[in-house]
């Protein structure tokens, strides 16, 4: 297997070649799968699989375990366009015949819009959010709520669960193979408090607060994936200030390898307090050609010392200097479609970038 550490698109770095320990654990992983449970939707094929789907801006990331369970973390917007979409990559790219699990972050469209008529295309199994309000958690007095989260409300699933921070999914594991784990560090802005490493308060000092977000963003649910070293972070629409208190004065998740970039890249979110204590290899954005991948954020990642490479579901046709090069994009027109693919091996010692839209994939070494 070939290894390259990229930073910004530009090669510099190592090779290294784990193929011996790789076909070890691929053999141990073909003879625990023969024995495993077949109860779940997808083909089971060693890797963990994420697709990010294109959206135009909006959530919509689909994991594939090993076991071929599958996690939806948001569903893209109302319409058929983005239910179809992740339909078609859910069951054409990724076989799978159902969503096993659905989490919705916050109920802004954006996130939650798509999962009634995506239900109606494939069964969705279990979803995950902060429960379903009366009125709208934008707050105010938004007389047409009650009609903009009624599909949701009434889509046919089999399961609801209101996340509790500290809880998770209870994924099936491979025997022999690296631990799985999916929690849910945050949720309503509250906190799991599994870790408690303090931070030094002179590093939690935020030199640009922002005013308090009082929408829904600010609730978003927070999920830490594990496979092994290999750790993955997504937080929905969190924004600036929840941003800062999940990271300090106590540090409650630690550097993660892959950050989904928060809020598709809008400059009210990713606090450098937030990005500095995650430190990640690997950012992929989902932002659409005219939402996100701003200045502020692009240049927050781009300074930090770890970083190796930013995807992007969509080139930025407005700020085109925000942009990574353009094999790093799925879609670099107007109109999109294409998505993003991330492998983590059945080790969990690398992972492997593709981008099929352009021919791009890059194999990075997991850091812990
Ligand atoms: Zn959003």
């Amino acid at each position: 297997m070939r290894i390259c550490r990229f930073r910004f698109g530009r090669k510099h770095g190592t090779h290294s070649s784990m193929k011996s320990a790789s076909h070890l654990a691929l053999t141990a992983f073909a003879i625990t799968v023969a024995t495993a449970t077949a109860a779940f939707a997808g083909p089971s094929d060693g890797t963990l699989d994420f697709y990010w789907i294109d959206s135009m801006g909006g959530g919509s990331t689909l994991i594939v375990t090993p076991l071929g369970e599958s996690i939806l973390i948001d569903s893209g917007n109302p319409g058929d366009r983005d239910p179809s979409r992740i339909h078609r990559v859910a069951t054409t790219v990724a076989g799978l015949k159902q969503i096993d699990h659905l989490i919705t972050t916050h109920l802004h469209l954006d996130h939650f819009g798509g999962a009634a008529e995506l239900a109606q295309k494939m069964p969705i199994h279990t979803v995950y959010d902060n429960g379903v309000p009366e009125r709208d958690p934008d707050g105010g007095n938004n007389a047409a709520w009650p009609l903009k989260i009624k599909a949701y409300r009434e889509m046919k699933v089999s399961k609801r669960i209101v996340v509790h921070p500290g809880s998770g999914i209870p994924l099936n594991q491979v025997q022999s193979g690296p631990a799985l784990s999916l929690q849910f560090v945050a949720a309503k802005q509250q906190f799991a408090l599994s870790r408690t490493v303090s931070v030094d308060p002179a590093r939690c000092a935020d030199p640009s607060p922002k005013p308090t977000d009082t929408s829904d963003n600010a609730n978003s649910i927070v999920s830490l994936l594990q496979f092994g070293r290999f750790r993955y972070f997504n937080g929905g629409d969190l924004s600036w200030n929840t941003e800062a208190q999940l990271v300090c004065p106590i540090a409650q998740i630690g550097s993660v390898d892959v950050y989904q970039v928060n809020h598709h890249g809008l400059d009210v979110s990713s606090n450098p307090l937030l990005l500095r204590a995650l430190l990640p290899n690997v950012a992929v954005m989902n932002n659409g050609p005219a939402k996100g991948c701003m200045t502020e954020v692009v240049q927050s990642l781009r300074s930090l010392p770890s970083l190796q490479a930013i995807y992007q579901v969509h080139r930025n046709l407005k700020q085109p200097e925000n942009n990574a090069p353009a094999e790093f994009c799925a879609n670099n027109g107007e109109t999109g479609g294409a998505h993003l693919k991330l492998s983590v091996s059945p080790d969990g010692i690398s992972y492997t970038v593709t981008v099929p839209s352009t021919g791009h994939k890059q194999t990075y070494a997991t850091r812990f």
